[in-house]
């Protein structure tokens, strides 16, 4: 995606962290440590970094973290055709195990005690998955609204400014590369989107 994302001509920033936008004269400015961009057109989606830059260009957007850990077995003969929500075994052989639902801040850390209970639900499950090696495991965060469903918005008061963020980017991957590109290009708001405007947490 990003080979071709370059072959377009775009240009790719990853370590610049955007610090401050702001709209003056119907342009964006938008700040780095080191850099200064402008553009006409701004899409945040930085995910837990949205909210805080989404209120320079007048949108409130709130969003709070959840820590997800998942354990990672060793390659194994292939076993299991259909994933489940909690276990899947992966093209390669291995068994995915998770994930937790954890209220502990922006800490992306993993504990014994939760990677403990993971292994002993998937070997209730799956008896065989006993005699596997655990290879890895890793915690990470969600994004999350408080209903849990997607943010896709613009802003009224800095038009050109969007924000774009789910918590199932991969799953609604269709969604993330038709409809909202072709909406933040060519401007025209789909039917039905305004259920995803921000604003539906004010009530
Ligand atoms: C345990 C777990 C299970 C999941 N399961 C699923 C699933 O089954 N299906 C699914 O579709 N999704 C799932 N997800 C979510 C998915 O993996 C994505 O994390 C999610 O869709 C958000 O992607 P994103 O690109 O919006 O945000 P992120 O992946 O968080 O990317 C945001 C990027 O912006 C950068 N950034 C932040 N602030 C700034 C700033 N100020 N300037 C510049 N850059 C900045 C960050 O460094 C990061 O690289 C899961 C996530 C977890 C943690």
């Amino acid at each position: 995606m990003l080979d071709s994302f370059k072959k377009s001509g775009n240009l790719h920033f990853p370590e610049q962290q955007v610090e401050t936008i702001i709209f003056r004269n119907n342009c964006f400015e938008v700040q780095t440590k080191s850099e200064r961009f402008s553009a006409k057109k701004v899409v945040l989606a930085c995910g837990l970094g949205i909210s805080k830059l989404a209120l320079q260009v007048g949108l409130e957007v709130p969003l709070r973290p959840q820590r997800g850990q998942i354990l990672v077995t060793e390659r194994t003969r292939p076993m299991l055709v259909q994933p489940f929500v909690t276990i899947r075994q992966t093209g390669e052989g291995s068994f995915m195990i998770g994930a937790s639902h954890e209220e502990v801040g922006l800490d992306s850390g993993t504990t014994t005690q939760e990677m403990r209970r993971l292994a002993q639900h998937a070997v209730n499950v799956f008896p065989q998955l006993s005699s596997l090696q655990l290879v890895r495991c890793w915690g990470a965060l969600r994004i999350l609204t408080p209903d849990t469903k997607p943010v896709y918005a613009e802003s009224a008061s800095c038009p050109g400014a969007f924000v774009v963020t789910s918590h199932s980017g991969i799953t609604l991957a269709p969604l993330h590369a038709g409809i909202i590109p072709r909406w933040i290009v060519e401007g025209k708001t789909p039917v039905g989107f305004e259920q995803f405007h921000s604003r539906r947490f004010d009530a």
